[in-house]
């Protein structure tokens, strides 16, 4: 009978897994989606605690002060990271949180290997791909974690590709050998450990430029792959459903996002490494001058344009200006102005950064352009307003073959026919590299905090 309960538990947590996932598809239903997911979590895990025994003794868990003070301390310091965080510390949060995803996959297989039951080739290979991969993720989510925060710089190592490359055969051999039990010396198996933890660390180092996002979803996936490991090796079918949907939902992401970075993963992973040296630095090239505008004349531009598209960039989530800009649009609109947004994929720091910004501030899904799309009407459009955007604009993707960026499709405001653009000062974004349109003729620069200029523009438009 109770076996029969957990089961039924385990299948209600998983159909919530795949609901919740499918609910997280649309910013509507997102919150809820994850909210479904979570409460079948939970009763998974209750399930277990309560329910499930050891096929081999029939034994109970019964360490319960173990279980609840972990769940307790876990539920205490995730809730309040999850309060206190700023909108703009999230994609951190996010590669943090993963990267203790892959440490729990990595201790499970650690405490497994040192039980002294003998155990099945099959089994074998589950702990060491757990290990493995799960070790990889923690370590580079570790490191894309000092990435995002700024605490860790893109580093190019002297022969990183060689050193990764005897890395990632060194793991393949140990891991050979203690599959196939050709030893029993258990610092074989410590030493796949070390080799992933370094070659975790060694691939993300140097990968900067734009070519974070892809790597971030595909750590992401590891994570699910080496989670589904342990479902494999309790033989726990929610486990393992969750490992799987989080693994492919990853890998889906990171094919989706080469495509939007027009790049092969290959090419992320080993072509770009060092990056960073190449293009044009910021401040390597002499530019021209740029031309500035008032917030009156951008009133005036905007209020007399039959079509506006705002292009939102990492500073409007920094600015916490999403309200102000949806204000904006609503103000535009009273007007008889047309105003859509054109969304970059790598836009902000995390994916979907700027499709949760701005459905936060209420503003309609149907409004957000793909960026092929916002680049078919780009010529229609009156005025570009960008917004705290810098990297996702910039044309040195399309000129420059030794920039950072060359190749990833960028949106083409300069199609419009006024461009103009809103930051704090000339300082490069996350690429670090100059951006030319911002000395281009039709660009006209707005310089301010974003919120602050958006209620100034909100202002003036309504006296217009
Ligand atoms: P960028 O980082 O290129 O530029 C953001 C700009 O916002 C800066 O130039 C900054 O200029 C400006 N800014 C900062 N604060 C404010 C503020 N308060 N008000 C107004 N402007 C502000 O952002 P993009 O969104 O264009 O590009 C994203 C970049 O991040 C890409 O290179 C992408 O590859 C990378 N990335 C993306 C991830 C993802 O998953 N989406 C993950 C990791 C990296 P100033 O200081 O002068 O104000």
């Amino acid at each position: 009978m109770e076996s029969t309960i957990l089961l039924l538990s385990y299948l209600i947590g998983s159909i919530t897994f795949i609901i919740g996932l499918k609910m997280l598809s649309h910013p509507e239903t997102a919150r809820k989606g994850n909210l479904v997911a979570a409460a079948g979590m939970t009763l998974a895990i209750f399930a277990t605690i309560f329910l499930w025994e050891n096929p081999n003794t029939h034994e109970r868990l019964h360490n319960y002060g173990w279980i609840f003070g972990g769940l307790i301390i876990g539920t205490i310091v995730g809730t309040m990271a999850a309060k206190k965080v700023q909108m703009t510390s999230m994609p951190e949060m996010v590669s943090l949180f993963n990267g203790m995803g892959g440490a729990c996959a990595m201790l499970i297989s650690l405490i497994e290997y040192r039980k002294p039951e003998a155990k099945s080739m099959g089994e074998m290979i589950v702990v060491v791909l757990g290990m493995l991969i799960g070790t990889v993720s923690f370590a580079g989510s570790m490191v894309a974690w000092g990435k995002l925060n700024g605490r860790i710089k893109d580093r190019t190592i002297p022969g990183a590709q060689a050193i990764n490359f005897l890395l990632f055969g060194g793991m393949i051999v140990l891991a050979i050998m203690v599959i196939g039990g050709f030893t029993s010396n258990p610092y074989l198996f410590y030493g796949i450990l070390a080799l992933a933890a370094a070659y975790g660390i060694l691939f993300v180092m140097p990968i900067g430029g734009a070519d974070m996002p892809v790597v971030i979803s595909l750590l992401n996936s590891f994570t699910g792959c080496a989670a589904a490991f342990g479902g494999f090796l309790y033989d726990n079918p929610v486990m393992l459903t969750g490992g799987i949907l989080v693994g492919s939902a990853g890998t889906i992401l990171t094919i989706l996002m080469c495509k939007a970075m027009n790049r092969s993963l290959k090419n992320v992973l080993i072509g770009s490494f060092g990056g960073q040296k190449a293009g044009t630095a910021a401040g390597d090239k002499e530019q021209g001058a740029y031309k500035e505008i008032s917030l009156n004349d951008t009133a005036v531009l905007m209020a007399y344009a039959q079509k506006v598209m705002i292009i939102p960039g990492y500073g409007l989530a920094v600015a916490q200006a999403q309200h102000a800009c949806h204000e904006l649009e609503k103000v535009l609109e009273e007007k008889g102005v047309e105003v859509s947004y054109g969304i970059h994929p790598v836009a902000g720091r995390m994916p979907g950064h700027m499709n949760v910004l701005l459905a936060e501030a209420d503003v309609p899904y149907e409004k957000l352009l793909e960026m092929e799309d916002a680049n078919d009407q780009m010529a229609s459009e009156n005025v570009v307003l960008i917004l705290g955007a810098n990297d996702v604009v910039n044309p040195a993707a399309k000129d420059d073959p030794a920039s950072p960026i060359f190749g990833m499709p960028i949106l083409e405001v300069e199609k419009a026919e006024h461009v103009i653009v809103n930051k704090r000062s000339m300082k490069p974004g996350y690429a670090g590299i100059e951006n030319e349109l911002f000395f281009r003729p039709k660009t006209s620069m707005l310089f301010g905090d974003a919120k602050k200029v958006l209620q100034s523009l909100v202002a003036e438009l309504k006296q217009v």
